[in-house]
C-alpha cells in the first residue's frame, strides 16, 4: 500500500528548540530537571529520560535547591523563576521565542491599561502550562475564558485586550472574538471607553497545519494521526481530520496499530501533533507500509 507521511508533521520550532537545547544541557552529563513534561509525547520523554532528563512535579520543584531546571517550549509565569532565585535554582529557559514574546506582550499591555482597568483576557485550557505563564504575566486582571460559556468573567462595559493560547483553533478563537465585539458594541453608547483589542496569537506552525491536513485528509483512504493523548493540539488537529476523513484513526504508539483499519485502501497517510516527533511518524508509516 502506499503510504504518505504529511510534510509539515515532526515538532513545531518551538518544540524542536527545546529538546535540543534539552539535549544539548545533558551533555556535560549532569543532572538536568525538567518542570513538567518537556513534550506531551510519552515516547519522546521516554527518550529523553534515557539520556538523563528527569521530569519532575511543581511540588517536587518547590523542594529543590542548587540544581539545574529547565523549562519547557510552554513557559512558565513569573513566580517560577522568582522560585527558582530563591531556591538557587540555574534555570534553562527553552520557552519558546513566540511564547516568550507574547508573555513580554502582554506585561507591557496589563502595564499600560493599568489606570483605565483594561482586562487581559485570555482564551484558552484551564490549567495548560502555556496559559498558566500567560495569566501569571497578565497579573490581577487576567480573566481566562476557556470557551462562549465563560463569557460572563468579562465587564463588557471596561476595556478588553483579547489573547489566545497559541495551539487554539483560529476559527473557534474568531468565533469567541466575534461574540465578545458584539456584547462591547451593545454598551459602547453608554460606556464609549469600552475598547476591544484582539491580538493575533494563534501560532503560525499551528494554523498553517490546519488547512493542509484538511487537503492531505481528502486525498487518502485512511488516515492515522500520532499524537500523545495529552495534547491539547493534538485533540484539535485530530479533529480536523475526522471532519474531512472518516476513516482517521488516533494512535499515541505504534502498537495501537490494526491491520484491518487499512481493509480495500489503497492508500494511507501518517501525520501528526506539533509535539509529534518526525521519527516517530516515520516509524508509524514504515509499519503500515508493511501491512
Ligand atoms: S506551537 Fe508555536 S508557539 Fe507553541 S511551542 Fe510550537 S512554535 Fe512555539
Amino acid at each position: 500500500m502506499k503510504v504518505d507521511i504529511e510534510p509539515g508533521s515532526g515538532f513545531c520550532f518551538g518544540v524542536e528548540n527545546a529538546v535540543n537545547i534539552a539535549e544539548e544541557a545533558l551533555r556535560d552529563g549532569e543532572t538536568v530537571y525538567c518542570l513538567g513534561e518537556i513534550v506531551h509525547n510519552d515516547i519522546e520523554v521516554a527518550r529523553l529520560t534515557g539520556l538523563g532528563l528527569q521530569t519532575i512535579t511543581y511540588d517536587e520543584f518547590e523542594r529543590l535547591h542548587d540544581c539545574k531546571v529547565l523549562v519547557r517550549a510552554h513557559g512558565e509565569p513569573p513566580s517560577t523563576y522568582a522560585k527558582a532565585r530563591e531556591n538557587n535554582i540555574t534555570v534553562i529557559d527553552a520557552t519558546c521565542p513566540i511564547v516568550r514574546s507574547m508573555q513580554e506582550k502582554i506585561r507591557q499591555v496589563a502595564e499600560l491599561s493599568r489606570e483605565e482597568r483594561g482586562q487581559i483576557v485570555i482564551y484558552g485550557k484551564e490549567g495548560h502550562a502555556e496559559v498558566i505563564g500567560l495569566m501569571g504575566a497578565a497579573g490581577p486582571r487576567g480573566i481566562l475564558i476557556t470557551g462562549k460559556e465563560d463569557l460572563g468573567r468579562i465587564d463588557f462595559t471596561k476595556p478588553v485586550f483579547l489573547f489566545s493560547q497559541t495551539t487554539k483553533s483560529k476559527v473557534q478563537y474568531e468565533v469567541v472574538a466575534e461574540i465578545i465585539r458584539l456584547k462591547m458594541e451593545q454598551m459602547a453608547a453608554d460606556h464609549p471607553g469600552n475598547t476591544l483589542k484582539v491580538h493575533n496569537t494563534i501560532c503560525r506552525q499551528v494554523s498553517g497545519r490546519e488547512p493542509r491536513l484538511r487537503e492531505f485528509s481528502r486525498k487518502h483512504d485512511v488516515i492515522i494521526f500520532v499524537s500523545g493523548r495529552q495534547s491539547s493540539n493534538g485533540r484539535m488537529l485530530f479533529e480536523v481530520c475526522q471532519q474531512e476523513n472518516s476513516r482517521c484513526h488516533f494512535i499515541s504508539a505504534p502498537e495501537e496499530l490494526r491491520e484491518e483499519w487499512f481493509r480495500d485502501a489503497s492508500n494511507a497517510g501518517v501525520c501528526g501533533a506539533t509535539s509529534t516527533p518526525k521519527w516517530l511518524i516515520q516509524k508509524v508509516a514504515e509499519i503500515v507500509e508493511s501491512f
